[in-house]
């Protein structure tokens, strides 16, 4: 439901006693009041704009998600980590960097009762490089390689695939400056898309160089957009003077075709960077993986080194939009005064690839269904099936039960919703006997066992069953 505002009633300029202009406030007041409690309870029972519950009809493809990347992380040798959702403010300050759109505009920034100014993650590699300092992982073992997955929060302009808390994993490696593992990182990228069945997917890269190099290259970009400044939107204006390449990201018309024709990153490369570029596109080249060249993919945040890249993916209409990206960050740790230590990381956007998932009809993950029912009659039956299914359970039996349901009938429309192959019913007499009924529900038969026969007599009906599928 959309947010009611809250508008307060406006007392008549016309009021022309004092009595009744006294009337008229007191009558806005309290309609000021009504509305904005009624507006506040509203407001109570619904998440705030540009956040939303993942339900758990959506769970099934998040689990598909959650599963690629627990495997992917695996097979690649990450470790996983899991950062706090909360850091001072100053972290992103420092990294991200001022002029950037996340920090100036985006940032859920807050004093905590402390007085502490802190601020709502807004990308993960911050808090991962302060994590790496302060627990001294530069004296492990490199490559370091670690995952981590959870919400990111920017007050951006919410619409499909742009939430103001949307969820990203995060893979990273500390400590290694060969583009063997720039490549291995977009490798591994490609393998969880991959393993989640979506098509369509393009890898953009390109290099921005190094810091040096980059304070080149911007320069030409201010002069050759300085001249033309009066072209750019207002928002590419300001950027022009706080984040000049950013520029090139910019979604207007006008602004797209300005610097179409702008200088290129790639052309203000060193020697180091130039080289550390080629190999990589060698290594690429040689892993067959779908990668363009953008030499407008600059990635705009402070932080970033010589590799950049973006996971692109394209709709029938053929419009883009970006699953994940990332690039190298070398010079990020030293600069918030840890040892010189080179690193590479990308995060994907988990909820755009629920999105992509759903649009291209990929499978969501199937939970194991239960193959087992258990149904009860009577008080003392319940009270002694609420021990069996655990004892079932406990013998790795996936089990279903309808224990709120009094009637068996009610019960067993359950059982066969479900679709199982085994129904155990303790009705009165069995209670008593401490015996169930265990019908198998294919061949139709049932017999009456002992508790202590109830586990083997229930595996052997499943166990029959599987036996007559193979
Ligand atoms: P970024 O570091 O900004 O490139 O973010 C990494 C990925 O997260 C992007 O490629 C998107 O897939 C996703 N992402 C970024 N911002 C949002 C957002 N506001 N809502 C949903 N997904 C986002």
């Amino acid at each position: 439901m959309a947010q009611k505002k809250v508008v307060a009633g406006k007392v008549s300029h016309g009021a022309k006693k004092t009595g009744e202009k006294k009337e008229n406030d007191k009558k806005a007041a309290a309609k000021k009041i009504s509305t904005s409690s009624a507006n506040q309870e509203e407001m109570l029972l619904q998440a705030l704009r540009g956040m939303r519950d993942i339900l758990p009809d959506e769970q099934p493809y998040w689990e598909r998600v959650r599963r690629a990347l627990a495997h992917a992380s695996q097979e690649y040798g990450f470790r996983r980590i899991d950062l706090p959702t909360v850091e001072y403010a100053h972290l992103y300050l420092r990294t991200v960097g001022v002029g950037t759109d996340i920090v100036d505009k985006e940032l859920y920034l807050f004093n905590t009762r402390g007085g502490d100014r802190v601020a709502l993650r807004p990308e993960m590699t911050a808090g991962l490089c302060r994590a790496y300092i302060e627990h001294g992982m530069g004296v492990l073992s490199k490559p370091i390689k670690l995952f981590s997955i959870g919400p990111v929060f920017r007050y951006d302009r919410p619409q499909e695939g742009r939430y103001r808390e949307h969820w990203q994993a995060n893979f990273d490696i500390f400590g290694e400056n060969d583009p063997i593992l720039d490549a291995q990182t977009i490798q591994l990228a490609y393998r969880v898309i991959q393993q989640l069945g979506l098509k369509s997917i393009e890898f953009q890269v390109n290099s921005i160089g190094t810091p040096e190099s980059r304070r080149e290259y911007e320069k030409a970009l201010t002069r050759y957009l300085e001249a033309q400044k009066n072209k750019l939107c207002q928002n590419c204006r300001e950027r022009l003077v706080k984040n000049p390449m950013r520029i090139l990201d910019c979604k207007e018309d006008k602004c797209i075709q300005l610097t179409a024709h702008a200088p290129q990153s790639l052309d203000y490369l060193d020697l180091e960077s130039r080289d550390h570029f080629k190999h990589l596109l060698e290594y690429l080249d040689e892993l067959e993986l779908p990668y363009v060249i953008n030499t407008r993919l600059v990635r705009g945040l402070d932080y970033y080194t010589k590799t950049v890249f973006e996971i692109i993916s394209s709709d029938s209409e053929g419009k883009k939009y970006a699953l994940g990206g990332g690039g190298r960050y070398d010079r990020l740790i030293e600069s918030l005064g840890g040892e010189a230590t080179p690193a590479i990381g990308f995060g994907l956007g988990l909820d755009r690839i629920v999105l992509e998932m759903k649009r291209i009809l990929v499978k969501p993950y199937q939970e194991p269904r239960p193959r087992v029912f258990l149904a009860q009659l009577g008080d003392m039956a319940k009270k002694k099936s609420l021990k069996l299914f655990s004892e079932l359970e406990k013998n790795g039996i996936l089990i279903a039960e309808s224990f709120g349901r009094g009637s068996l009938k009610s019960q067993l429309r359950v059982a066969n919703r479900l679709g199982v192959e085994v129904t155990i019913i303790i009705g009165q007499k069995e209670a008593l006997d401490d015996t169930a009924i265990v019908k198998d529900m294919v061949s139709g038969t049932q017999e009456t066992v002992t508790h202590e026969r109830l586990v083997d007599a229930a595996k052997k009906i499943l166990k029959t069953n599987q036996d007559l599928k193979v």
